[in-house]
Order: C-alpha cells, then structure tokens, then sequence
C-alpha cells in the first residue's frame, strides 16, 4: 500500500542555501520548458509532430545545462522530476482536465522532487548533491512503517522547509467486504452543509474555519495598503502565509476525520462523481467548493474505503439526484438550487432538499451495482436508466444517529 508522511525540516543556513538552489532552478526548469512547448506548438501547428513530450524535453535538458553550467550544482533528477510533472500537466490539458499550465512564480508552490537515493537515517534526511543528512521531525509510527520510500518532495510554506515522504506500506489491507445494500449509505456533498447522509446524519461545515478566513481577509486589507518591499510588508505576508497554511491544516483535518468516520462505518458508500472544474466555472458555488475541499475528500474516501476493506460506488454526476422525489420518484423539472426544501407535488412529500439527494444517490448505486433491481412506475421519470429510483422504504431515525468517532 502506497502512504505518505510529512515531517518538517530543519536545514542548517548552508542547507538552506542548497535547497533554495533546488526550488530555483527546477522553477527555471519547468518555466523554459513550459515557454519552449508552447512555442513549438505555436510554429509547429501543422506539422506532423506538433508538440514536444517528455523525452524531447529531457534530451534538450542536457544543452541547457551546457548553456547554464549552474544547474548542475542540484540534483539532475529533480530537474528530471520538474519536467516530469510539467508533461502531467500538460497531458491534464490535452485530456480537457485543467486549465493550460502557469508559470511557476518564486515564493509560490515552492517544491521539488527527489525520486531515487534518498535515506533516511535517525533523525536526519540525506538527499543527493547534500554533504550532510538534514535534520527532521515526523512521526515515528509513521516513520517505522516505511518498507520503501518512493519518493520525497520538499516544500517551502510560510518560511519552514517540509519534506512529503510518499512510500511503500507492508501490504495488510483487508479483505474488502461484499457489496451489499445492507450498510450502504449515500453521500449528497454539499455548500452549506459539508454532507448529508442518507440516514440522515447531517455534517456541518466547520464554523471555525469561517473565523479564520475571516482573519485572512482582514489580513489581506491590511496587506493591501502597505508599500511595496517595506519590511512591514514582508512581516504580514509571512503572517497571511502562516494563516493560510493553518487554515489548509484545519480543512485537512477536517476532512480526514470525516473520512475516516465514514469509511468505518459502512460497507458500500455512494457517492456523485465529482466535476470539480466543471463545477467552478459556474461563479457562485466556486468559493464554496474551495471552502469544502470535495476533491481532497474524495480522495481520501477511496484511499480509507481500501485501508478498511468498504466499497466506494460512483454514480454520474448528471443524474438528477436533487430533482427526484427520493420517496415516489416524480421528476421536479423546476427545481431551482435555492430551493432548500424538496416538496413533492405527486406524493406530497415534504423533505430537506439534500437529504432527499442523498437517498436518491444511494438508490441509484445500488442499482449501478445491479444490489436494487430497477422498477417500472407510471410516473414520468428522467430516464429510463433512472425507472424505480424509488420507493424507497421509510428510514427512521433522521437526526437521531451519529458518525461514530466523529462529532
Ligand atoms: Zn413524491
């Protein structure tokens, strides 16, 4: 199993001046490849080779650092790394998942790789090109656990050194257990509460976060009306930065937490496909979807759903969860998204509108995974694959259970 640990750095003033040299010149690395992609495509449009990949820009790396005899001071292999992840984000592009790749600005997501030749010894980290171990601290559980290591990256955040160690776990997953509807849940993710579960659990949005983005802002203004290069103004920088990273911290935290309660707690969980972009380029939920981190925790349910043997099911995320009603299956075509209470005109129902979401999710993955055999209704239905979204059985409970280790 693939894990990964972060521990912080405390690099010697020598040390630093090395590390900096790494961040520097795999910036350099990533932005001249990134501005000679570009152009070749730009002059080679209708050739028959139209774009550089990763391998013509590894063999013009060795010119380049003939060119600027510099680079050779840092590991090759970082820069190696940078053009690496500059081919990944490229292809992210071509493959219509992300924006064309940004020049990376000093200061900014400062970070290299190191993917070969690293030890770890007691409590200092040995990387190529370092005379001596940098020391470190990380968790020692975690640490000793470490069979392989696959790679570090090191990152710079708000003036402190940190080194991401992703590697390789003593394989003790266990066996994953059957899918079945008995102990299913679906997830509705949502803006103003975090997740509604369709057993009705509900979990809110943490209020403490809202303080701190509330400083930040505060932060911000002041940060606005001080001059440029004042030493004033480099102070509050580092202070917004320290902010920031407490604040991703926090939301880290959070949805660790929630993940973890989730995943132990049922067997196969159901949940939307997510769209992140698709969904930020509609203007008034991009803040929220900053806010809740749906990417990250997507992530780490299905990272958790291995660790604990349990079933992840994604469903489509252009199905009409919210339009159905969860109880006769009537499709409300004008559902608006400030509606916030699904009433049904058909049956009568009267639900909250992301409760009656999440039960029309866990229905559709069960039927995805052919667990609920769909049936045919005399009411109109979006679909025919949505036929017999419905009925569901009454649930009961609503508000009365709880995510066990989590409140
Ligand atoms: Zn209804």
């Amino acid at each position: 199993m693939i894990m990964a640990t972060k521990v912080k750095l405390y690099p010697n003033e020598a040390q630093k001046v090395l590390l900096e040299k790494h961040f520097g010149s795999c910036r350099f690395v990533y932005n001249y490849f990134l501005a000679k992609r570009d152009e070749y495509y730009l002059t080679h449009k209708d050739a028959e080779k139209s774009s550089l990949n990763y391998l013509d820009t590894q063999n013009m790396l060795i010119e380049l650092k003939k060119q600027y005899p510099w680079l050779y001071e840092v590991n090759s292999q970082s820069l190696q790394m940078s053009l690496r992840s500059l081919d990944n984000a490229f292809k992210n592009f071509f493959h219509k998942n992300a924006d064309h790749p940004k020049f990376r600005k000093k200061g900014k997501n400062d970070y290299f790789a190191i993917p070969q030749h690293v030890k770890i010894e007691k409590n200092r980290i040995c990387f190529p090109k370092f005379s001596e171990g940098i020391y470190f601290k990380g968790s020692k559980k975690k640490l000793s656990e470490i069979k392989e290591i696959n790679q570090m990256v090191v990152t710079k955040d708000a003036g402190d050194y940190y080194c991401s160690i992703i590697y390789e776990k003593e394989d003790n997953a266990p066996e994953r257990k059957p899918l079945s509807a008995e102990n299913s849940v679906g997830i509705d993710l949502g803006l103003e509460k975090f997740a509604t579960l369709s057993d009705g659990i509900v979990i809110e949005n943490l209020r403490f976060i809202e303080k701190v983005e509330k400083r930040i802002k505060r932060l911000q203004k002041w940060l606005s009306r001080k001059k440029n290069g004042s030493n004033n103004r480099k102070k509050l920088v580092l202070r917004l930065q320290r902010r920031y990273r407490k604040l991703r911290n926090m939301r880290e935290d959070f949805l660790d937490k929630v993940s973890t309660a989730i995943a132990k707690q049922y067997d196969t969980i159901i949940m939307e496909d997510l769209n992140v972009q698709g969904m930020q380029q509609n203007h008034h939920i991009a803040k929220s979807i900053g806010d809740v981190s749906l990417y990250s925790f997507k992530q780490k349910l299905l990272w958790k759903a291995d660790k604990y043997g349990k079933n992840l099911v994604e469903i489509g995320r252009f199905d009409p969860s919210s339009k159905l009603c969860s109880n006769c299956g009537n499709l409300k075509k004008d559902l608006k998204l400030s509606d916030r209470i699904y009433h049904c005109d058909v049956c009568g129902v009267t639900l909250d509108r992301d409760y009656n979401a999440s039960r029309n999710i866990r229905k559709m993955g069960l039927i995805k995974v052919g667990l609920v055999q769909p049936e045919s209704t005399p009411v109109e239905t979006a679909t025919s694959g949505l036929r017999g979204i419905y009925p569901y059985r009454q649930m009961s409970g609503r508000g009365s259970r709880k995510l066990r280790g989590f409140s």
